[in-house]
């Protein structure tokens, strides 16, 4: 048969399946693995990626009787990183998880679950504060006005309303500068040092992330190198872009790859309009989201395992396999627990974190001797710590706070002033001189005005007695392997000194810590070091084995964390249907923003620059390139 009458083959298989046409085409051969009317699929991991796996092959599958899955984690509790508990009456979660505007596969999600209405689930857009280790260095205020006249000129600042207006007729990034109000008198950031970012409109231009060449040429490279041939200047570097790397992919500039900086900064800010604006959820994403999502799956027969870490997993082809029970034959792989109990299954999809996906490659024979996990190993992660204190309310209640979805609180007065514009600090690394702090970035969440359990007008419409009653600051940090040994005590004292470091108010006193949470997460955040993208696996690694994850190649779709964990979970879903002919699995990945025509005619010229004289390295801006030709350096 030739390749093409298979392609053709698979596509009539495949007619149901609605998927859209940027989705990841398998690149194995595929079979029918089983002769069973209903093929067993194992995912392993409840996070973003597990439970959308389970989602897309549920749908209509379970009520027609085609397929039986069961979804493992070795957590207690369901959401992967995302998810959360409640330790006695107080909530709890690893960090504060927000949701960009071109998160649209993750918000058809949402959309889809029984008991989520995303409106009353998450806050409005949100503005945020962003400071370096020298101050306040801007506010980030919600960029796309969505009702766009009538309320520009409702805008009560003579001023912002003329930014908007002039925002409006550019394009992103172009618009970003403009709309951005600067802190000018704790910032050193000038308009010059604004205008020095434009050097890296050649290299986003000549970057294409859907294009496999074009990631490897730049992720060999350090985004250091990258800011260097942009030629933007050290006030820029310090006060936006080191402070933007240390909470988006969470390392500075000398370890996070070229190509993760550009992709990262494409994603979440400049890919469109208001692609920089985030909303929070609110209350627990866990209790919010994934207790209906798992209702939902239970509902259709999707089956659950917590606190299940899966050890080992051979295939049939090992002597293990075939000496268990259960007609073990019939079946491709054995799962082992941590128990050594064991589950026998035709697929399985591993949505693990890439640290843990290198553990488990190297215990599992299935998994060992694939090409696609060679370089597991070398996977790292990010650690993070987050702090959640509940604080004895202060008998002020501070009012009229801006950008919250509650405009109270009962932080002491100096915190709730200083976060007078946003519920959220975004604070770059090196804040204080602390130094644990040195390579440590950190959010600083009022939670009063974010979630509706600890909000003031919840209190005042539930009679919660005084004594009841808590402030909540979060504090998540990113890179924290300094202090993440450090004991409970210890990280809340560096978290109280933080916090009063970068905003420049009181220390809040020890005594006022009605109780507090460190949440560990080690080595759990996919880290996008230089390099890393050459060891990401795409959705379908052998036979009956796929992928998903926000360190998968998600093949082109410009996406980022909890939207790339769950377009890759499409992906490997799509992959999975068509090798066991599942034709009524729901896959559709909806396409990241289409270049703006001003990038792609900027991508032209780069793409033809590019024919012309091919750069040896990262491509520099005009000014730098005119600097060394000035200078005769190469
Ligand atoms: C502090 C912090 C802040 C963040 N902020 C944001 C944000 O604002 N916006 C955003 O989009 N993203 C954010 N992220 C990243 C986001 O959490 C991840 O991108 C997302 O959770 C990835 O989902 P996932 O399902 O791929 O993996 P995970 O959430 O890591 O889930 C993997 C699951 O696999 C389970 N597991 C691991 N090993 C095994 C095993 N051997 N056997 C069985 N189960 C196993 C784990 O228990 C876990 O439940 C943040 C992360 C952190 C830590």
């Amino acid at each position: 048969m030739t390749i093409a009458m298979h392609n053709l083959l698979l596509l009539l298989c495949c007619s149901h399946l609605t998927i859209s046409v940027i989705a990841f085409q398998p690149s194995l051969p595929s079979r029918h693995i089983t002769s069973r009317e209903r093929p067993k699929i194992v995912i392993i991991g409840g996070g973003w990626a597990g439970y959308t796996v389970a989602e897309s092959l549920s749908t209509n599958n379970l009520h027609s009787d085609q397929v039986e899955i069961l979804l493992l984690d070795a957590s207690k509790s369901g959401g992967g990183l995302a998810g959360g508990y409640r330790e006695g009456k107080r909530p709890v979660e690893a960090g504060i998880h927000g949701f960009w505007r071109e998160y649209k596969n993750t918000f058809a999600v949402m959309d889809g679950i029984e008991g989520v209405n995303i409106n009353e689930v998450l806050s409005d857009y949100t503005p945020s504060v962003l400071y370096s280790k020298n101050g306040k260095v801007a506010v980030a205020p919600v960029l796309l006005n969505e009702d766009k006249v009538d309320t520009l000129f409702t805008v009560p600042l003579k001023e912002e309303r003329i930014r908007r207006l002039i925002a409006e007729k550019l394009p992103p990034p172009l618009d970003l500068p403009i709309l951005a109000k600067l802190d000018t008198q704790s910032s050193n950031l000038q308009p010059l040092d604004v205008l020095s970012g434009l050097g890296l409109l050649g290299a986003w231009a000549d970057f294409e992330q859907e294009s496999p060449a074009s990631w490897k040429a730049y992720d060999e490279q350090p985004a250091s190198l990258l800011f260097e041939k942009a030629g933007i200047t050290d006030n820029l570097y310090q006060e936006l872009v080191s402070p933007l790397l240390h909470v988006l992919p969470m390392c500075p500039a000398y370890d996070c790859s070229a190509a993760a900086a550009l992709s990262c900064f494409h994603v979440f800010a400049l890919q469109s309009k208001g692609a920089f604006d985030v909303r929070w959820c609110r209350g627990s994403i866990g209790e919010l989201i994934f207790h209906p999502w798992k209702h939902q799956l239970e509902g259709r027969g999707v089956q659950f395992k917590n606190g299940a870490r899966v050890a080992c997993i051979s295939s049939n082809d090992d002597e293990e396999v075939s000496l268990s029970g259960e007609t073990p034959s019939k079946y491709s792989y054995a799962i082992q627990l941590d128990d050594n109990s064991r589950i026998l299954c035709d697929a399985v999809v591993i949505a693990i974190g890439a640290v843990a996906a290198g553990k488990l490659a190297g215990t599992s024979p299935a998994l060992s001797s694939l090409p696609a996990t060679e370089n597991f190993d070398k996977l790292r992660g990010v650690t993070c710590i987050a702090v959640r204190l509940f604080l004895k309310p202060d008998t002020i209640i501070s009012d009229n706070l801006q950008g919250g979805f509650y405009s109270k609180t009962q932080l002491p007065p100096d915190v709730a002033k200083s976060m007078t514009d946003s519920p959220i600090a975004v604070c770059g690394a090196g804040i204080g001189g602390i130094s644990e702090l040195k390579e440590t970035g950190f959010c600083i969440y009022d939670l009063q005005r974010m979630h509706d359990e600890f909000s003031v007008e919840y209190y005042n419409a539930n009679s919660v007695e005084l004594e009841d009653q808590v402030a909540v600051l979060e504090v998540d940090f990113y890179r924290a392997d300094s202090f993440v040994d450090m004991s409970d005590a210890q990280i809340v004292g560096l978290t109280l000194k933080a916090v009063s470091e970068a905003l420049g108010t009181k220390i809040i006193n020890t005594e006022d810590v009605v109780e507090s949470k460190v949440l560990r997460a080690r080595n759990a955040v996919s880290h996008f070091a230089p390099k890393s993208a050459l060891y990401s696996p795409g959705a379908k690694v052998a036979n009956s084995i796929y992928m998903a994850g926000d360190w998968i190649d998600r093949t082109g779709h410009a996406s980022w964390s909890t939207e790339k964990s769950v377009v890759t979970a499409r992906q490997a879903a799509y992959s999975l249907s068509v090798d066991f002919g599942l034709d009524r699995s729901s896959c559709t990945v909806i396409p990241a923003a289409a270049d703006t025509p001003q990038l792609s005619a900027l991508r032209k010229s780069a793409k033809m620059l590019r024919s012309i004289a091919p750069p040896k390295t990262l491509p520099p801006s005009p000014w730098v390139l005119a600097k060394q030709l000035l200078s005769g350096e190469k």
